[in-house]
């Protein structure tokens, strides 16, 4: 899929984003860190406490991202409501931190404000084409999932969030830009069973994408930020989402081709249209859409109450997200797969209260039921294309060295996390892949990296916290690593720096 071709230069199909990532944890890592994640859908706000047993407490709270601000004017509208989400955070869940610095901060007449102990370092999940510079450093590159503000293009995103947060006086330093595939990937190695860290951290939720580990000498694109050599690895961001936007292989229906021209962003992230959970539902509409506009079908209409099993006519109110563009959520489809009672009664609950259509009868419930599992079926078999690319490039299947070991794999994203089977298909599909089969199969091990992003960006926040005294990923992850150094890794934040 053009693997190789996004390490050697820019502007391929896959972005092959180098990370400046080194190496990933293994569970004994500890301190108190803040995350945020700005998802496509949610914004989401969370202090983690990682215990240094694979282990964490997690606080968090979600907020819907408003749609007017997915295409403010400026950049400063979006970053501003971010900024205003972590103080109703601190305010409510660390009320005692908070309280104590801000007047602190307010009654000092010193003009370089708190003092750095206290300062929170906070890991940025930020799940869109970052052009990354630096650990806390990184440029917009292009908007995708429905977000457009072309101020913020080529903008440093950690600045603009740091400048918010600043103008609010909250104790809070951007310390580090996180995707959320990387995220993921290091979540899954902090928590994953065993000693092997995972390979391949990836996304299937408003979009798709993945992060996976590559060896450096494979990395052949020039590298201008500092990093460190000792792993031999580095953490690459494929930006997955945009593979073959030239449909040399992707399957392409009326009902893509329809989805692509209305969007945003035509002709780009086209292996993102046909997987993720923005889209699907999509898809499902223009399907149902094409479906009344059919005189020959009789699909949420009756030609009378008789041939409508609840002895009524199925109506959809005008209002109905069946006539909206984005107005089928994906998550009706979750339900449809889930509910196999022999009336479909949960279904057909939902298609009265989420989409407004009444009576639905059994056979438009059925047939609602069948069209949506084929486009979640084709997704599931399509990621199933980008996981096993991955895990092929990794070598590790035919690597003596690493024969029997499973080939770990965390993913995160409502998507695969809700929707019955997700998993299922995307195995049934990597075992007719070439070259994994039914074996190679069976050692690649997929587990939900619950909270993944939260978790992966406080272990970032880690590392960028060790490399503000100047040292490698390799050597703050390798001193977490040995025990005799515990009690000092639980200081690492507090002794950080004396900006
Ligand atoms: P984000 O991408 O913002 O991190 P999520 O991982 O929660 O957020 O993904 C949100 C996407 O998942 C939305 O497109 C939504 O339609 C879809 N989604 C939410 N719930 C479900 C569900 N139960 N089944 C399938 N898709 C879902
Ligand atoms: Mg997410």
């Amino acid at each position: 899929m053009g693997i190789g071709e996004g390490l050697e230069k820019d502007g391929t199909s896959l972005s092959q984003i180098p990370t400046y990532v080194t190496a990933v944890p293994n569970g004994t890592e500890k301190g108190l860190y803040m995350a945020v994640d700005l998802g496509g859908t949610n914004f989401r706000v969370c202090s983690i406490q990682l215990n240094g047993d694979t282990t964490f407490n997690l606080t968090f709270s979600k907020v819907a991202i408003p749609k007017e601000l997915m295409v403010a004017k400026t950049a400063q509208e979006l970053f501003a409501f971010l900024a205003k989400q972590i103080e109703l955070f601190l305010q409510t869940h660390h009320e005692e931190h908070f309280e104590k610095h801000v007047r602190r901060r307010l009654t000092q007449s010193a003009s370089d404000g708190f003092k750095d102990e206290h300062v929170f370092r906070l890991g940025f999940t930020f799940s869109f084409p970052v052009q990354q510079i630096g650990i806390n450093k990184g440029n917009l590159i292009r908007w995708t999932k429905g977000f457009d503000i072309p101020d913020a293009i080529g903008k440093d995103v950690c600045a603009l969030l740091q400048d918010e947060i600043d103008k609010l006086h909250l104790p809070v330093k951007v310390a580090a830009l996180v995707n959320d595939t990387v995220g993921t990937l290091m979540a899954r190695s902090y928590s994953s069973p065993g000693k092997t860290g995972a390979v391949l951290g990836a996304i299937f939720g408003t979009g798709t994408n993945g992060a996976y580990v590559e060896k450096l000498a494979n990395v052949k694109k020039p590298l201008s930020g500092e990093y460190d050599k000792s792993t031999g690895e580095m953490v690459i961001n494929t930006e997955w989402g945009s593979f073959d936007n030239q449909l040399n292989v992707l399957p392409n229906t009326t009902w893509d081709i329809a989805l692509d021209k209305q969007s945003v962003n035509p002709g780009i992230q086209m292996y993102e249209k046909r997987v993720s959970g923005m889209f699907l539902g999509e898809i499902l509409r223009l399907v149902i859409i094409d479906l009344l506009k059919n005189k020959d079908v009789s699909f949420f209409r009756d030609d009378n109450s008789s041939s409508n099993d609840w002895k009524s006519t199925t109506n959809i109110a005008p209002a109905s997200g069946i006539y909206a563009q984005w107005g089928l959520d994906t998550s009706i489809m979750s339900v449809a797969a889930a509910d196999n009672t022999p009336e479909l009664s949960t279904l057909r609950q939902s298609l009265e209260s989420d989409l407004h259509v009444y009576s639905p009868a059994i056979d438009d419930a059925q047939a609602f039921k069948a069209i949506s599992a084929a486009i979640v079926r084709r997704s599931a078999r399509l990621s199933a294309v980008a996981i096993a690319a991955i895990v092929l490039q990794t070598g590790k299947l035919t690597d003596p060295e690493s024969a029997g070991e499973p080939i770990d794999i965390g993913v995160d994203g409502s998507l695969v996390e809700h929707y019955p089977y997700f998993r299922d298909m995307i195995y049934e599909a990597l075992r007719i892949v070439d070259g994994i089969g039914e074996e190679g199969a069976k050692r690649i091990r997929i587990g939900i990296a619950k909270d993944g992003s939260g978790v992966g960006a406080a272990l970032i926040a880690l590392v960028a916290a060790g490399m503000e005294k100047s040292k490698s990923t390799a050597d703050v992850l390798g001193e977490l690593r040995s025990a005799s150094h515990a009690e000092h890794l639980k200081t690492v934040p507090e002794k950080t720096g004396d900006n």
